[in-house]
């Protein structure tokens, strides 16, 4: 796994090109941020890029992959001394304006797109892979420890986001995302934007985040309150908390993704509440933030061992708040590890 000859070659075509930033680092090992392009054909692979990457990337690339200082002109080049004829490309990751610079870098070869090749490899974690993305969240669990103090009332949004990220960036990691932090009625939009509201007593805060570590992900969503809750805010708390242990204990391989969103919004449903569940109960984690599998009722694709993937159940209601419960577990085993520490009790502050 790993290598660009774990990735199906369904047209039996003679050479691939693979431009998606993330799936570049997932088959080299190396992040060229953005500007790299890895190209195979008759068994040689090379990671083509420019002179800001070249040094560290020959350091740190895998074995097989060679480096080399180049863009279009060297690509042709490439496939033109390997004689190839049918050359596939990541159709989600070229523009049409590339396109057309390739094609015409590349004339007499046909181009073939393709869709989610090296995505679906992505979707398996390796154990390495699943120990970086535990590392992180050991992260994002520290962090959300350090950060309960500092709510208080008075704070604003931005100030809390801006602490939240500090210490995710103090502790040497990234951030997976930029943070949600919503108080009160902001909480009602999943995906709030932060502003300048400030803490009151009574409202609940949301904050979704996450660390990026060694170039991979953790995503945790924890909704506390300030002050104390009123009937309705401690009953929703307790139905979406109730729907987030239920899919933790229950999602497992040979699950479907609808299947396993079906458990959330059927147990939200016996709380009258199903109808504010306004997303899909989860996404995939890994070096991208949201990637396959999609845990929605849009998808028949089946879970297998390897998979990572969020947990998130949550209820908003227009202009009252928003309750939003996220781990983040490992399909193995016949069963979900969850790799989030982080109390899930409803916690007043
Ligand atoms: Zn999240
Ligand atoms: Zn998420």
């Amino acid at each position: 796994m790993n290598n660009v000859r774990s990735v199906p070659n369904e047209n039996n075509d003679d050479g691939i090109i693979i431009s998606s930033a993330s799936n570049v680092f997932y088959l080299c090992g190396y992040d060229c941020g953005g500007d790299g392009t890895i190209v195979s054909s008759n068994g040689k692979t090379v990671l083509f890029t420019d002179r800001r990457y070249t040094e560290e990337a020959a350091r740190r690339v895998n074995a097989e992959v060679e480096v080399r200082d180049g863009g279009l002109p060297e690509i042709a080049a490439f496939f033109r001394e390997n004689g190839a004829k049918r050359i596939s490309f990541e159709a989600e990751a070229v523009s049409c304006a590339e396109y057309t610079r390739l094609k015409d870098a590349i004339s007499g070869v046909e181009l073939v797109p393709t869709v989610g090749a090296v995505e679906k490899l992505r979707a398996v974690k390796s154990s390495r892979e699943l120990s970086r993305i535990a590392d992180a969240q050991k992260i994002t669990d520290k962090v959300f420890e350090e950060i309960l103090p500092l709510i208080k009332e008075g704070i604003t949004e931005y100030e809390l986001a801006a602490k939240l990220e500090y210490a995710i960036r103090s502790k040497g990691a990234e951030l997976a995302f930029d943070s949600i932090v919503a108080f009160g009625t902001n909480g009602s939009s999943p995906h709030a934007h932060r502003s300048a509201a400030v803490l009151k007593k009574g409202d609940l805060v949301t904050m979704d985040f996450g660390a990026k570590l060694d170039g991979y992900c953790s995503d945790m969503t924890r909704t506390v309150a300030c002050g104390y809750v009123n009937d309705a805010q401690r009953s929703a708390y307790g139905a979406v908390l109730e729907a987030n242990t239920l899919c933790v204990a229950k999602i497992r391989a040979g699950m479907t993704c609808r299947e396993a969103d079906s458990l959330a919004r059927e147990r939200l449903k016996i709380h009258g509440l199903d109808g504010y569940f306004v997303h899909s109960l989860g996404h995939g984690v890994g070096i991208d933030i949201h990637e396959a599998p999609y845990l929605s009722q849009r998808s028949d694709e089946v879970l297998t061992e390897g998979n990572v993937v969020t947990v998130e159940p949550g209820v908003y209601l227009e202009g009252l708040f928003g309750i939003r419960i996220e781990d983040m577990v490992v399909v193995k085993d016949g069963c979900c590890i969850d790799l989030t520490g982080s109390d899930k009790d409803l916690i007043i502050l």
